[in-house]
Parts: structure tokens; sequence; C-alpha cells
């Protein structure tokens, strides 16, 4: 049995991921490694670059410490919304939107976030309150260490070389006020295209059906069918 490595503490996207993905496979999150793992910093301009570097960095570090040669391959998702009528922020700022203005180090709270956007879409009418949120997952395998390669136009190594993206895209808008109790992040301010209720009313399950992490999801389970 394939154990797939979560590379978050985040319980609503591991849910999430289970659900979709089913019992296949073994799954094991952040909580359950040694101490030590190494916390990437998420520098990169894209949700996919963020990605595939979170999963690879993970990725050689177990494969620096994992001796029973089971199986193995890390899963990183990198997520967060885009609004239009902001060019496209708070993008890969998602989780950090409303501290970028105090300078502050780490994310911010759901509410804080929440807040900062409703106060910059202030007088902007539904018809331009449109958004998205984006979703890339990578996975990489778990490799024993390996010489490093000495070619001289390669700065890839073999981790990222063999890490996969998979992208999901949920298309929506963002409303006036905050609606519902389920979920987390933009969730309450989130109206997906096609429904009346916003994600956070929607729940979990109706969520999984449509959400951006479920289409990149489901992109992965279709190639990892094919590994397997
Ligand atoms: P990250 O992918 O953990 O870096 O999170 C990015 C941020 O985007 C989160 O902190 C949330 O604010 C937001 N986000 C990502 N996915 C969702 C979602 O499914 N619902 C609501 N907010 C989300």
């Amino acid at each position: 049995m394939t154990t797939l490595v979560i590379a978050t503490r985040n319980r609503h996207k591991v849910a999430e991921i289970r659900a979709v993905l089913g019992e296949t496979f073994r799954y094991q999150t952040l909580a359950d490694l040694l101490p030590g793992a190494p916390t990437t910093v998420e520098d990169a301009a894209t949700f996919a670059g963020n990605a595939a570097k979170k999963a690879a960095e993970l990725a050689r570090w177990l494969g620096a410490r994992r001796s029973d040669g089971e199986p193995a391959r890390v899963l990183a998702d990198d997520s967060g919304l885009e609004v239009d009528a902001l060019n496209g922020a708070p993008g890969v700022f998602s989780a950090r939107f409303a501290a970028l203005d105090s300078g502050r180090a780490g994310n911010s709270t759901d509410a804080e976030n929440n807040a900062k956007l409703l106060r910059l879409l202030l007088g902007v009418p539904p018809e331009r309150r449109t958004a998205r949120f984006r979703c890339a997952i990578a996975v990489a395998p778990v490799n024993a260490p390996r010489p490093t390669s000495s070619s001289p136009v390669c700065l890839l190594d073999e981790t990222e070389l063999e890490t996969q993206v998979f992208e999901g895209a949920c298309e929506g808008r963002i409303l006036f006020a905050p609606r519902g109790q389920n979920g987390f992040g933009y969730d309450p301010l989130f109206q997906p295209e096609g429904h009346d209720q916003t994600f956070a009313e929607l729940g979990e399950t109706v969520k999984n059906s449509l959400s951006h992490r479920a289409r990149a999801l489901a992109k992965l389970k279709t190639w990892l069918v094919d590994q397997f």
C-alpha cells in the first residue's frame, strides 16, 4: 500500500483529500511525522510553483530519513482566491492578505482576511464581483537519496523533475456580507456559479463535489490510477 504524506496541518484539507482519493492509500499528515519537517517558504509567483516547492522539499527530507522502503509520495497543495475587480488579488497571498498591510509575519485570521476583502470591494456592483478559487496539487516521490546531478545545464534535482502538478478552479462571485457557518477561509463570502448559497452554507458534501480542490484532486486521482 502506498503512503500519501499530506503536507498540511489543515484538517479541512485532509478530510477533503481523503474523501476524494478514498481509502486505497495509507495517509499521513505533517502532524504524524517526526518533528523537524521543513517549513517551506511559499515565495513562488504561482499556486503551482508553491505546491511543487512544498512537495519536493518535504519529499527530499523524508527520503533522507525513511528506511522501510515502502512506496510513498508527498502531496502538497497551494490554493487561494482570485478576484477580478482586484486584478487577481489576493491570489498567492490569500492566507496572509490582511497581514500584508501591517508587514506582520505569518497568516491573518479568516475574519481579518474577509473584512479586508469586503473593504476593498466596497461599492463594486454584483456583476463586477466575479472571482474564482484556484488550487494546485503537487505530488513528489519519496526517493532514497541519490548522488546529485552533475549536469551543467539542469538545475532541478530528480525529485523536482518527477514532481507532477494538477490544477483546478471554481468560478463564482463575492457577496456583500458573510453567510454560513461551514468551511473555512473565504467560504462565507464565495458563492459558486450555479448556486444561491455560499460555500459556507452549502456544506462539505456539496463543496467537495465542485470545489477547486476537488477538481484538482479528480485529475490527480485519474493520474494515480494509471500509476498503480
Ligand atoms: P493555503 O493553500 O493553505 O496556502 O491557503 C490559502 C488560503 O486561501 C487559505 O488560508 C484560505 O484563506 C484560502 N482558501 C484556499 N482554499 C479555500 C477554500 O476552499 N475555501 C476558503 N478559502 C480557501
